[in-house]
């Protein structure tokens, strides 16, 4: 959400002439568009801050000027005015966005004063009436993010989200719908559903009859998308406890919808789940992935997993691993748990201890390994239709291409094929990189 947040803001501010700097040294402004959802995150965004204010102190003392140094996202929002102590100039948080279209014209008056071009800038456009910026297309990226919610109702224990991005708002579908006129324009390929959790889409809430909700959205879009160049769409975040049948055979329905679902389990057992009120059980999710994998074939499955949530017993964190096992996740985003302040879990007995902590997670790490290899070594010899993104970092002769399964495939190309889709003969499997030849067919 804030990579997607983040190119709005730069698509926004390159409308009204900001143009990216080479370096911070040469900015007027700096934005930083932090995140809350783990500890780490944060530590990052004070070091920054940090960085920022011996960079202000030393350019000032060198030219009489320094750069604005702005802080947005879930962080702004969660610490608000503090951020002013670490050496922040402006905060504006999720909740008050329509501040960030004031402070970047407060900054930019500051800035060129004597420009008179400054005083005709209209940044009354920033956002949608309902906070959602207009579009969050990347230039020359033949995907893009389109967020259609924000915000979360659900308060899993640990989670610091629904108080820094609020409750649950939908995006009008013809927003998204103008959004999706505006990415085909700009040739995208792939789109990528966002919300903290895409299955509780709704609009419009409360009592109004003709309601969309998640499985129609997807209709909707299978039929805006059809004839334009946008061939693929996939979606996050789905939390398993809204997954509905509508909804499966909402994907069953149309070629749009790729064979790769992320479907967020967070533990194995289901005294922790249920500690974590995470709403649905291991039967529960093993039940739905058998279903989706029957509805769905071909589908790959990836996930979130937090182990060392206190009281974790060793048998309980063994569910972890077993459960892994049954589902064999294509990759997962895997973490230690750690407290978040004014959450449920914050006030929970039993923490785990560090060390523990990051042993478990090891072998959660070790077994994800294993599982994305054997996965990806089934695949050797198939045939795959894949969307080249674009040049790979580590070669400037191969190119990197996606397949509709979410898997990763390098082969030999020119960096002009980027956005176009190719067939790929998968060859071979280099750690867990799988590297692939084009063929005709
Ligand atoms: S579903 Fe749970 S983990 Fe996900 S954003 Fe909402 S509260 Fe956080």
């Amino acid at each position: 959400m804030n990579m997607a947040e983040s190119a709005a803001l730069k698509q926004e501010l390159e409308a009204l002439f900001w143009l990216e700097a080479g370096s911070a040294q040469e900015a007027g402004l700096i934005i930083i568009n932090s995140c809350s959802v783990r500890a780490t995150a944060e530590q990052r965004v004070f070091g920054r801050l940090a960085h920022y204010k011996a960079l202000k102190k030393k350019l000032f003392a060198e030219t009489g000027k320094a750069p604005f140094v702005f802080v947005t996202g879930c962080m702004a929002e969660r610490l608000g005015e503090k951020l002013i102590e670490h050496g922040a100039d402006y905060v504006s948080g999720a909740s008050e966005k329509q501040k960030i279209a004031l402070i970047l014209k407060e900054v930019s008056d500051n800035l060129d004063a004597q420009n008179p071009l400054q005083k005709q800038l209209n940044y009354d456009n920033f956002f949608s009436k309902d906070g959602f910026f207009n579009s969050h297309y990347e230039e020359g990226n033949p995907r893009a993010y389109l967020p259609i919610m924000r915000g979360c109702n659900n308060f899993c224990s640990y989670c610091i989200v629904p108080y820094v991005r609020g409750r649950e708002v939908s995006r009008p579908p013809c927003d998204i719908k103008k959004e999706i006129e505006f990415l085909a324009s700009k040739q995208v390929r792939e789109i990528i559903l966002l919300g903290q959790n895409v299955n509780s889409y709704i609009y419009p809430s409360g009592a109004a009859k003709d309601k969309t909700d998640f499985p129609a959205l997807l209709n909707k879009i299978a039929a805006w998308t059809e004839g334009t160049t946008i061939k693929r769409a996939r979606f996050i975040s789905s939390h398993p406890k809204d997954f509905s049948e509508r909804t499966i055979e909402a994907l069953r329905g149309s070629p749009l919808f790729c064979r790769h679902l992320h479907l967020c389990v967070q533990h194995g057992s289901n005294r922790v789940l249920a500690a974590m009120n995470r709403g649905y059980t291991r039967e529960s999710y093993l039940e739905l992935v058998r279903r989706l994998k029957d509805a769905l074939p071909g589908l790959t499955l990836s996930t979130d997993i937090l182990t060392g949530f206190p009281g974790e017993t060793e048998e309980e964190f063994e569910e972890i691993l077993t459960l892994m096992d049954e589902v064999k996740f294509l990759y997962s985003f895997m973490y230690h748990y750690n407290v978040r302040e004014g959450t449920a879990a914050a006030a929970l007995p039993g923490r785990i201890d560090e060390a523990v902590k990051r042993e478990r997670l090891a072998k959660i790490i070790a077994l994800q390994k294993t599982h994305t290899k054997q996965l990806l070594q089934n695949r050797l010899g198939s045939f795959e239709e894949v969307l080249v993104e674009g040049i790979s970092k580590k070669n400037p002769l191969e190119i990197l291409c996606r397949t509709e399964r979410d898997e990763m495939v390098v082969c030999a190309g020119a960096g002009a094929l980027a956005g176009s889709f190719i067939n790929l003969k998968l060859l071979e499997l280099r750690g867990n990189t799988l590297f692939g030849t084009a063929v005709e067919h």
